[in-house]
C-alpha cells in the first residue's frame, strides 16, 4: 500500500549527481536543513558506478598545469571527494566513489538522503514551488516535501518542467546569441548518450559471441575513433565515450530506445574489436558495461542570464560569481557513431578560466527555484564547456551556499540576485569552503587571523610567511590560467626552508588576546595536476593515485599561547591528505599568539600552507 508523508525542509535538492550532491552538502553544512532525493539506489550521476565516466573540469586534465604549475582544478567539496577516493581506493572501484558520496551525505546532520526517490511532480501556489511529489517505489511511500528553496539538479530537469519552469532544448541559431559555433538554424538536436564498458585481459585467449542483434563496424566506420591497433598491446581496459548516439532524438522521450541502440552499437564495437581483424584484443573479456546510458544532454533551464560563447572566449566577469569553468567547448556531432565521417568530438580551448553567474542559476519562475549541473541556463556552445562534472560540482556548491543563504536571510533565490550584499556574502562563504573564485579574496571581517602579524621558523623566496594572508589560496596566473587583469601573481602559500628540514611552524600573533573557536587551514594538494578516478590506466599514469598528493602537510600541531607564555596545544594531526582542515574548539582559550608545527609531509621536503583563518 503507498504511504504518504510530508516531509519539511529549508532546501530540497532533486538529482544526486556530481552537481546535487555538492549543492546539497553546501547546503548543509552552510547551516540549511536538507533532502537530497536520488532516483537511483547510488548517487554520483555519470560518475557513478552505473554510467563510470571520470570527473573533469577546469583544469582540462592537467593542461593548464603545464609549463608553469597553474594551479585550476577546483577546490572545495569536490576536491574533498577527489583527494578521499585518491587515497582511499587505490584499486579504482567504481564502487568506491559510491560510497564516499553516500559517507560525506550521511554525515551531515543537517541532510536527509532519500536514496531510489524519483521526484515526480512539483506544486506551485503563485509564483512559488510550495512542495515537491517524490516516489520510493521500493518501499511504497510517496513524499511530500515541502521547502523555501527548490534546486533541480536532476540533469533532465525533472522538478523544474513540473513546476512549469521554462526552458531551452536543442541548439541555438547563430543570430540568436551571436555565437560563432552555433550551428547555422536552431534545431532540436543534442549531444548524444552513451554507454561504457571495462574489459579485462586474460591468460588465455577470450571468445566473444556478439548478439545477433548487434551492430556491424567495419575499420572504415571507425577510422575517426582511435580503439585498437594491431600488435600494439594497447590497454583495452576501458571503453569509448565516442560510442554516442541519440543527439537526433529526444534524448528524454526516447531514452529507452536509445539504451537499446546503444547496447547494440557498444556489443558492434567489442565485436569489431575482437573478431574484426587483429586488434590485438585476444586474450581481453568485457568486465563490467553499462545499461544506463550515460546522458550528455536534455533540457536547459532558462535563468535570469544565459551564459554564451562570448562569456567563456572573453572570459567575462560577473559580479555574481558562484564558481568558474574552463574545459574547452566540446561539441559533438548529434548523430555520434552514425557520423562515420565526422571526428566524435570539436574541442575548442579557452584561453582562460570563465565566470560563472548565479543569475544563470537561478530560474525566472518560479521564484524560488534554482538549477545547478547540466541544465544550468547556458546556450548549447556554452553548455559544451560547463557540463564537465568538476565543473557542474563547482556551481552546486555554489547554487548550494547562494541557497542557503537566501534561506537565513528570509529572501527568495530570485531576490537573493537583487542583492549585492547577500551575493558577497555567498562568494565569501564559498571562499572559506575553499571554492575558488576568479580574483576574489577573503574579505571575511570575521576572520581574526587577517589582523595577525605573520612570521615562520624560515620561509622561502617564492613563499613568504605572510602569503597565507594574501586572501587567495593557489596561484593562477600565466597562460592558461585566469585573466592576468584579474588576479595577482604568486605561488600565494607560505613554503619553509627545505635546507631547515621539518618540523617548521608559521605563526599568528595579535597585540590583543583573541579567543578561537574554529580554525582552518588550507593545504597544497597539488592543483596543477589531474587528479580523477578513472578506469582508463594511461589517464591514470598522469596522477599521483592511490595515496596522498605529495605537497600535503601530514602531522601537525596547532599550539596556542597562554597569558604565562606557556604553550598549549589544542589540535594534533596525523596523517592529513585533505587540503581544507577545519577545527572547531570545545573549549576557546583566550592568547595572544597561534602556532601551526608542521612535523611531516606527504612527501615533499618543506611545509606548505596556503590559508591559516581564525574565527572566535
Ligand atoms: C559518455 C559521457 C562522457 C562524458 N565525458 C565526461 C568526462 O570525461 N568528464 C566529465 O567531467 N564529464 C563528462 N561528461 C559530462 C557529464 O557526465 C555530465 O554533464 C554531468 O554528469 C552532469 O552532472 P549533473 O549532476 O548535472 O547530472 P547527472 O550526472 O546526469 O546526474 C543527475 C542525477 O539526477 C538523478 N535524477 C534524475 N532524475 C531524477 C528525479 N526525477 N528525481 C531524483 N533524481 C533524479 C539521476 O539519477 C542522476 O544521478 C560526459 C557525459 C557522458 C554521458
Amino acid at each position: 500500500m503507498v504511504e504518504q508523508k510530508t516531509l519539511q525542509c529549508d532546501v530540497l535538492v532533486a538529482g544526486g549527481g556530481p552537481a546535487g550532491v555538492a549543492a546539497a552538502l553546501a547546503a548543509a553544512r552552510s547551516g540549511a536543513r536538507v533532502v537530497l532525493c536520488q532516483d537511483r539506489p547510488v548517487l554520483g550521476g555519470n560518475a557513478s558506478s552505473e554510467v563510470r565516466m571520470h570527473i573533469v573540469g577546469a583544469d582540462c586534465s592537467g593542461r593548464r598545469g603545464v609549463p608553469l604549475a597553474t594551479e585550476t582544478r577546483e577546490g572545495g567539496i569536490i576536491e574533498e571527494i577527489r583527494l578521499e577516493t585518491a587515497v582511499r581506493n587505490p584499486q579504482r572501484s567504481a564502487s568506491m566513489l559510491d560510497l564516499i558520496l553516500y559517507e560525506k551525505c550521511r554525515a551531515e546532520p543537517n541532510l536527509t538522503l532519500l536514496l531510489d526517490t524519483a521526484v515526480t511532480g512539483a506544486e506551485v501556489d503563485g509564483e512559488r514551488i510550495v512542495a515537491a511529489w517524490a516516489d520510493r517505489h521500493s518501499t511504497e511511500d510517496r513524499f511530500c516535501i515541502e521547502a523555501a528553496v527548490f534546486i533541480d539538479c536532476t540533469g533532465d530537469g525533472r522538478l523544474g518542467v513540473e513546476a512549469g519552469a521554462p526552458f531551452r532544448h536543442g541548439r541555438e541559431g547563430k543570430d540568436e546569441f551571436g555565437e560563432s559555433l552555433a550551428v547555422a538554424e536552431a534545431d532540436r538536436k543534442t549531444l548524444g548518450s552513451t554507454l561504457l564498458f571495462q574489459a579485462r585481459k586474460h591468460d588465455r585467449p577470450m571468445p566473444f559471441k556478439a548478439p545477433p542483434w548487434a551492430r556491424k563496424f567495419t575499420e572504415e566506420d571507425l577510422k575517426f575513433r582511435p580503439h585498437a591497433t594491431a600488435g600494439v598491446d594497447r590497454g583495452l581496459e576501458y571503453g569509448y565515450w565516442w560510442v554516442e548516439w541519440g543527439g537526433t532524438l529526444d534524448t528524454v522521450k526516447d531514452n529507452a530506445a536509445i539504451r537499446d541502440e546503444l547496447l547494440a552499437i557498444m556489443l558492434g564495437v567489442w565485436d569489431h574489436i575482437k573478431n574484426g581483424g587483429d586488434h590485438g584484443a585476444e586474450n581481453w573479456a568485457l568486465e563490467w558495461f553499462g545499461f544506463l546510458p550515460g546522458k550528455r544532454e536534455s533540457r536547459r533551464f532558462i535563468g535570469h542570464y544565459t551564459l554564451r560563447e562570448q562569456d567563456l572566449i572573453e572570459s567575462r566577469p560577473f559580479e555574481d560569481a558562484i564558481a568558474y569553468g574552463g574545459w574547452p567547448i566540446d561539441l559533438h556531432p548529434p548523430e555520434g557513431i552514425d557520423a562515420p565521417g565526422e571526428r566524435p568530438a570539436r574541442q575548442v580551448q579557452l584561453e582562460y578560466l570563465y565566470d560563472i553567474p548565479l543569475r544563470a542559476c537561478v530560474a525566472r519562475y518560479p521564484v524560488n527555484l534554482m538549477f545547478a549541473g547540466r541544465n544550468i541556463s547556458a546556450t548549447h556552445v556554452a553548455f559544451g564547456s560547463t557540463r564537465v562534472m568538476a565543473t557542474c560540482a563547482a556551481v552546486g556548491q555554489g547554487v548550494g551556499t547562494a541557497a542557503a543563504v537566501a534561506v537565513s536571510e528570509g529572501v527568495t533565490p530570485c531576490e537573493l540576485l537583487t542583492r549585492p550584499d547577500l551575493i558577497r556574502e555567498v562568494q565569501q562563504r564559498l571562499l572559506r569552503d575553499d571554492a575558488y573564485l576568479i580574483g576574489h579574496v577573503n574579505r571575511d571581517p570575521a576572520d581574526v587571523a587577517r589582523r595577525a602579524r605573520v612570521r615562520a621558523s624560515s620561509e622561502q623566496p617564492e613563499g613568504e610567511a605572510a602569503n597565507i594572508l594574501s586572501g587567495q589560496t593557489r596561484s593562477t596566473h600565466g597562460p592558461l590560467g585566469a585573466p592576468p587583469s584579474r588576479t595577482v601573481p604568486g605561488t600565494h602559500r607560505w613554503m619553509s626552508d627545505p635546507a631547515r628540514g621539518l618540523p617548521a611552524w608559521i605563526e599568528l600573533e595579535w597585540e590583543t588576546p583573541v579567543c578561537p573557536r574554529e580554525i582552518r587551514l588550507v593545504f597544497d594538494t597539488g592543483l596543477h595536476r589531474v587528479l580523477t578516478l578513472s578506469h582508463s590506466d594511461a589517464f591514470v599514469q598522469r596522477m599521483v593515485w592511490g595515496r596522498p598528493q605529495p605537497e600535503t602537510v601530514a602531522d601537525y600541531v596547532i599550539e596556542a599561547r597562554a597569558a604565562d607564555g606557556r604553550w598549549e596545544k589544542l589540535v594534533e594531526v596525523e596523517g592529513n591528505y585533505q587540503r581544507l582542515r577545519v577545527h572547531r574548539l570545545e573549549k576557546p582559550v583566550a592568547t595572544t599568539c597561534l602556532r601551526i608545527t608542521c612535523l611531516a609531509t606527504q612527501g615533499i621536503d618543506h611545509a606548505r600552507v596556503c590559508e591559516v583563518r581564525v574565527y572566535e
